[in-house]
């Protein structure tokens, strides 16, 4: 999908979860932000910060849903990280003449840095990224209800997978 996405992440979520909830048995859904990783691959920081708040307002949905059927796990995590990806308050090594730019390769090179960007006014930072692949970071595990606890540490991969599994009470 081309950006900005229509329909969004988030309302693709809530219309999942609109007829999933429909069984009386209950529901697994997946939702990912896939393009997260997609833009990350070619250091466009722009896209990668635009997509992970596209991807948090899409957990926002299944929050508010969860809050309405405390029954409901939800588990947000990533498969793993792309990029290298670091904030810095000021460019190291020559910044992206312009940001707004959209790709990257626009400013030259890959592994450049994009900036700056602002949250809050007065406040800018830089992204500057290391690599264009897959990173050997661990990635965060949140949870909100039912098994919730068993995520909760550091373990491997595959435990997401186990408390998953518990949480559909499946056989082990
Ligand atoms: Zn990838």
């Amino acid at each position: 999908m081309a950006r900005p996405y229509a329909p969004s992440l988030a309302e693709m979520t809530d219309k999942a979860i609109a007829i999933l909830d429909k069984n009386s048995s209950g529901f697994f859904l997946m939702v990912e932000g896939g393009q997260i990783d997609q833009a990350a691959h070619v250091n466009n920081a722009l896209g990668t910060l635009g997509d992970v708040a596209g991807f948090d307002e899409a957990v926002e949905v299944a929050l508010e849903y969860q809050a309405q059927h405390s029954e409901t796990l939800v588990i947000v995590t990533a498969d793993h990280a792309t990029g290298g990806l670091t904030i810095e308050d000021a460019p190291q090594d020559g910044a992206c003449p312009d940001p707004n730019a959209g790709d990257p390769r626009e400013c030259g090179t890959l592994l450049h840095e994009d900036g700056p960007f602002s949250e809050n006014p007065g406040a800018q930072f830089w992204v500057d990224w290391t690599s264009t692949n897959h990173t050997a970071d661990d990635v965060p595990v949140m949870a909100v209800g039912p098994g919730s606890a068993a995520l909760a540490g550091t373990y491997e991969n595959t435990h997401v997978f186990e408390a998953m599994r518990d949480a559909l009470g499946l056989a082990h």
